[in-house]
């Protein structure tokens, strides 16, 4: 199987898992997380039916958002203040904001190009020490802290869950959703949950993942 077939596998078995659990396909976008890969797979991929991908490295975003104008990018990385004019913009998604400070430059340079940025705020719902994000206490002032700022748009959350088990994904990932629902009277534009990479994507997608970042299942000839 090259890229192309297993991105198509992995794309069919998404649609799957959403119909097994009552979920329309539509409701969930395939994020194909291209950081390891060069632009030759991002084809073969986008040969396979892809239409999304995600990097976690401005210097990796950079080219291939430019070569591949058609496919919509994803920022999901760490964020360094001296990059942000490299990402917004050319992400139509920033994945992995949890500092204020970013947030501010995010909106400084949205306003400079005219443009509303949208972005998730990344939560560390398990509290593992090496995982970023904000805690769940610290996600609403964050949302009001957004809401100040007119060329930001705060459309979700996003997790990533302790690899090792899947009972202890569900939960990451449960909680990311309760945290959601709590919010949501307030916030109403948090409509989407980004939650689940290669291996424990199918248990984010049924506790309401609406954006999955898969990357070795679809580019690495290994992963099984
Ligand atoms: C690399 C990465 C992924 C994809 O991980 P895989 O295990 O290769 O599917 C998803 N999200 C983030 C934030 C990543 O850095």
């Amino acid at each position: 199987m090259g890229t192309k077939e297993r991105y198509e596998s992995t794309a069919a078995e998404v649609a799957r898992v959403c119909e097994r659990v009552g979920r329309p396909a539509s409701e969930v976008t395939l994020v194909a997380v291209s950081k390891t890969v060069g632009p030759d797979q991002v084809q073969e991929a986008i040969d396979g039916g892809a239409t999304n991908f995600g990097e976690n490295r401005p210097d990796q975003l950079v080219p291939k958002a430019d070569q591949f104008t058609g496919a919509t990018w994803h920022f999901i990385g760490n964020i360094q203040s001296r990059r942000i004019r490299d990402i917004v913009g050319r992400a139509a998604l920033i994945h992995s904001l949890f500092e204020e400070r970013h947030a501010r430059k995010i909106d400084e340079v949205a306003r400079e190009r005219g443009i509303v940025q949208d972005v998730l705020v990344e939560v560390n719902v398990s509290g593992e020490e090496s995982k970023s994000g904000l805690e769940p206490s610290q996600v609403r002032p964050m949302l009001e802290v957004l809401e100040s700022l007119p060329n930001v748009r705060a459309c979700g959350l996003m997790t990533m869950a302790p690899q090792g088990s899947m009972d202890v994904a569900r939960s990451t990932f449960a909680g990311l959703r309760e945290l959601r629902d709590q919010l949501k009277p307030d916030y109403p534009e948090l409509t989407e949950l980004s939650m689940g990479m290669s291996e424990d994507w199918a248990v984010a997608i049924e506790e309401g993942a609406t954006i999955v970042r898969i990357g070795r299942a679809i580019f690495s000839e290994t992963f099984a």
